[in-house]
């Protein structure tokens, strides 16, 4: 069977794993958390950046940042990973979903303001399959309404956003916040992982606090202050030197692996392109002012029943595919608190959507032969 996904490893991650254990510190904040956190500030430009056990626990690290309070309103869209409500959920948010676009499953861009009320705090646009939301009309948006903006860049490593002033710059790097994934279904993985990227000064000092239990430890080890303890909320967001090594081994080798996801995604492209038209398929489509990252190919099959075939057809030729997030207005959690709107393009791509393997090892042209 072809899996849907096979997590690559360089073959560099026991090498580094065995250096932080040889030199006995495994705990976090090390050597390899460094190497990884200054690799994304100097290749992408952060203001500052934390690793995190998880992407989960880079948006909750948003949430406590952004000092959402129960009752505050957040705006995200409903076609997304339970993570990105949850973290502020647990703040006792409300959330208030937006619909997805027709072109694309990331938010509709033009439904964010109508959604503003009094109470709404913070934005979070997810960045799906790496591909950029309209990032100049959602930092118009926040800016005009006061508003936080966090972006999920989960699936977002090393994809861009040009903006009107012309400049291509990482996703990540435009809201306050961002949170990245390191889990193995991404495209540079640690098993479980995550980081969270800071690109207003302003949070710099408190996240760091909240990352290490809310003691000011990290200013202690720096020697800027002679004594450390308590001094804000916090929790134990910081993964062990054996993570990060293993990340280290992976962000060394993020270009090869890059190149590779996204020739594959290339091949599925052009390998299905006539086919989605015979058939009413829709293909991903980038705007002009985003790249794809390799991350995903998807495809939004014309009805449910299309999809369910396509995929049985697979899974008797040995391929694992798969659909993906279920409406997060539709839950089983959230729906009783969802204020009733309906949200068709969510809904249609929880219908309809089905994702193809992209990994390391994937060959293409042994599947497009089954799907045409
Ligand atoms: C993978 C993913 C997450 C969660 O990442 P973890 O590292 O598993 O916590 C959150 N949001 C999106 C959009 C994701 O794809």
């Amino acid at each position: 069977m072809v899996p849907f996904n096979k997590p690559h490893i360089t073959g560099k991650e026991v090498h580094y794993i065995y250096d932080a254990v040889a030199t006995g510190k495994i705990s976090g904040n090390g050597k390899y958390t460094q190497l990884c956190q200054h690799y994304f500030e100097e290749r992408w430009g952060f203001k500052k950046t934390l690793l995190t056990t998880s992407c989960t626990d880079a948006l909750e690290m948003c949430a406590l940042l952004l000092d959402i309070q129960p009752d505050d309103e957040v705006i995200m869209p409903s076609y997304t990973f339970v993570s990105t409500a949850l973290a502020f959920v647990r703040q006792g948010a409300k959330i208030v979903f937006a619909d997805s676009r027709k072109d694309h499953p990331g938010i509709d861009e033009d439904q964010i303001e109508s959604l503003i009320t009094p109470k709404t705090k913070a934005i979070v646009p997810v960045h799906y399959a790496g591909v950029a939301c309209d990032m100049d009309k959602i930092m118009d948006i926040a800016n005009r309404h006061n508003l936080f903006v966090a972006e999920d860049a989960a699936q977002a490593i090393d994809s861009y956003y040009t903006g009107k002033d012309g400049i291509k710059r990482a996703l990540g790097t435009i809201g306050h916040l961002s949170a990245f994934s390191f889990h193995e279904t991404k495209n540079i993985q640690c098993g479980e992982g995550g980081l969270l990227g800071i690109n207003d000064e302003r949070f710099v000092k408190r996240a760091e606090i909240i990352w290490e239990k809310g003691t000011n430890r990290a200013e202690f080890f720096r020697g800027e202050v002679n004594k450390y303890g308590w001094v804000d909320t916090g929790s134990s967001f910081l993964p062990s030197e054996i993570t990060a090594a293993f990340l280290w081994a992976q962000l060394e080798e993020l270009d090869k692996i890059q190149a590779r996801r996204k020739e594959i995604r290339e091949r599925y492209y052009a390998g299905l392109k006539d086919w989605t038209k015979q058939n009413g398929v829709q293909l991903p489509s980038i705007p002009p002012y985003a790249t794809n990252n390799g991350h995903m190919f998807y495809l939004v099959c014309p009805t449910p029943e299309f999809r369910s075939n396509l995929i049985r057809k697979l899974k008797d030729n040995g391929i694992h595919a798969v659909f993906h997030y279920l409406s997060l207005h539709e839950s089983n959690f959230y729906k009783v608190k969802h204020d009733g709107r309906e949200l068709p393009e969510a809904d249609r791509y929880s219908d309809c959507l089905v994702r193809l393997p992209v990994f390391y090892g994937v060959k293409p042209e042994d599947l497009l032969g089954l799907i045409l």
